[in-house]
């Protein structure tokens, strides 16, 4: 048996090694870290253990499993611990035991040195003197980063960057919203390139079909939340960077707060809405923003610079119904179509920061990767927001009505657990979806389209709605709240999202 447990309360020890005995067993390896009482020369009083819970779990067991294989040991045992610890408690326990001493004594030692290196815990150290300090490790700040020095030389060769380039970048914050197929190769090359700050706005779990495009990823990360994960990878890529995650989406509510620690936005979503949110937010915060944007074979590329270039509202004015635009889950994708586009935001990205010669006349860029057609479109500054106060008034209004209707989305697991928090279910797909793919759980059925005119089926209830990917239903409620119908919700990410739609789809 392998079993790795993160742990809030005192570890009992008499517990594990009664699980770990076993008559075939000869050899029984036991390692005990304990919180010490000095560290780096000061004088310590006790710990505070922080773990990022979900990713500590499922990169424990890849140790213990990697162990267990490494050297055929079947029997290991990890528990560490979280929260508070007083000098002398155990922070740690693992135990090997195996047919021979050797193999258990090596796999114990192979968890001791991965545990240290690539678990995402941190520890806070409380000193004598009344003082504390956040001590990071796991590889991302631990002694890897303070012998890894990064070797920029490649890109310092150019004659434009050079060592005050890469000042700039280290000196840079820069703010991907979405890491998914244009996110992967954006953060990738931001942080290869040594941007010094990279934040990470990501409220999704990874899935299965993300792996064909999402480059940050591999098959085990399954279900795990991408900010923490890109993080994670990218921190392995280069320690040097600081990293800020978000695994919430952006909303009006959080925009202007998200944006304000940073230089430069990347918008990578491609989601419309989150598309018109950041142009606003971006446009109001003064800072650039880098649009893209994938249609099967085909990209767009808009870059909106404060105070300067057109913005999307001046190309579009009011965001597209979401019934009237796909996504790469309706459309279907190939990976490397998001991978150029990504690629090209972060090669904008460096350009703006690095101050490198670009095109004066504002234009749309049209990527065709079937026929090798690269086009550029140009954009009429006199039109578009122009004739409406310009593109900080446009954007100040949408900004204040997207925050007078609110944050709508809601997170559930499960469809009966809304029901059971006290919200009316109410399923806003088509009957031929319904009738091909019904929800678990009764419901009243109102297709989106017809939302508004039948508002009054719904009654003073508050209500939840849904459907597949939770856009339509995202519209569809904040219709209904610009009627004046307060407490109406949708379901964040839609059916796709669900615990139970994730069970049948990998089954
Ligand atoms: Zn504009």
């Amino acid at each position: 048996m392998k079993r790795f447990a993160i742990a809030a309360d005192v570890i009992d020890t008499d517990a594990l090694r009664a699980e770990l005995q076993d008559g075939g067993n000869g050899g029984f390896c036991v390692f005990e870290g304990w919180v010490r009482n000095r560290n780096e020369g000061r004088a310590v009083d006790g710990l505070e253990y922080e773990a990022y819970a979900e990713l500590a779990q499922s990169e424990g067991e890849r140790i213990l499993a990697e162990a267990g294989a490494l050297h055929g040991v079947d029997d290991l045992c990890c528990v560490h611990r979280t929260g508070h610890l007083k000098v002398g408690e155990l922070a740690v326990w693992i135990g090997a035991a195996s047919a021979h001493r050797d193999e258990a004594f090596r796999a114990c030692r192979y968890v001791i040195d991965a545990l240290k290196h690539r678990l995402p815990v941190w520890k806070k150290e409380h000193y004598l003197e009344g003082d504390t300090a956040w001590v990071a490790c796991h590889h991302a700040h631990g002694e890897h980063s303070r012998t890894f020095a990064p070797d920029y030389t490649r890109q310092t060769r150019l004659r434009e960057v050079g060592t005050e380039g890469q000042a700039r970048l280290a000196a840079a914050r820069v703010l991907v919203l979405g890491a998914g197929g244009l996110g992967s190769p954006a953060l990738t090359y931001l942080a290869g390139a040594g941007v010094g700050t990279l934040g990470i706005v990501d409220g999704d779990r990874l899935e299965a079909s993300n792996l064909h495009r999402q480059t940050l990823y591999d098959a085990r990360d399954v279900g795990l939340p991408k900010a923490t994960l890109a993080a994670r990878r990218l921190a392995a890529l280069n320690p040097s960077v600081t990293l800020r995650t978000w695994t919430e989406p952006l909303h009006a509510g959080n925009a202007a707060d998200v944006f304000a620690d940073f230089d430069l936005v990347l918008e990578c979503t491609d989601d419309m809405r989150n598309r018109y949110l950041s142009n606003d937010a971006a446009v109001v915060a003064g800072i650039p923003l880098i649009l893209a944007s994938v249609y099967q074979y085909e990209g767009q590329l808009q870059v909106v610079e404060a105070g300067g270039t057109p913005c999307l509202r001046c190309l579009w004015p009011r965001e597209p119904a979401a019934d009237a635009i796909g996504s790469c889950a309706a459309n279907g994708v190939l990976g490397p179509t998001p991978g150029v586009l990504g690629a090209m935001q972060a090669m904008e990205a460096l350009k703006i920061l690095l101050d490198l010669p670009r095109p004066r006349e504002p234009a749309l860029l049209l990527v065709d990767l079937l026929q090798h057609d690269l086009r550029r479109l140009p954009i009429d500054p006199a039109t578009g927001c122009a004739e409406h106060g310009g593109c900080a008034a446009v954007a100040r209004k949408a900004l204040a009505e997207a925050q007078r209707i609110g944050d709508v989305d809601r997170r559930f697991t499960r469809l009966d657990e809304a029901a059971a928090a006290g919200y009316r279910l109410v399923d806003v797909r088509d009957a031929e979806e319904i009738a091909t793919h019904p929800a678990d759980c009764a419901t009243l059925h109102i297709p989106a389209a017809q939302i508004a005119e039948r508002a009054a089926a719904l009654g003073e209830d508050r209500c939840l709605l849904f459907c597949a990917t939770g856009r339509r239903s995202r519209d569809a409620a904040e219709r209904l709240r610009r009627q004046g119908r307060g407490e109406t919700y949708s379901l964040l990410g839609g059916l796709a999202a669900l615990d139970t739609e994730r069970a049948r789809t990998h089954s």
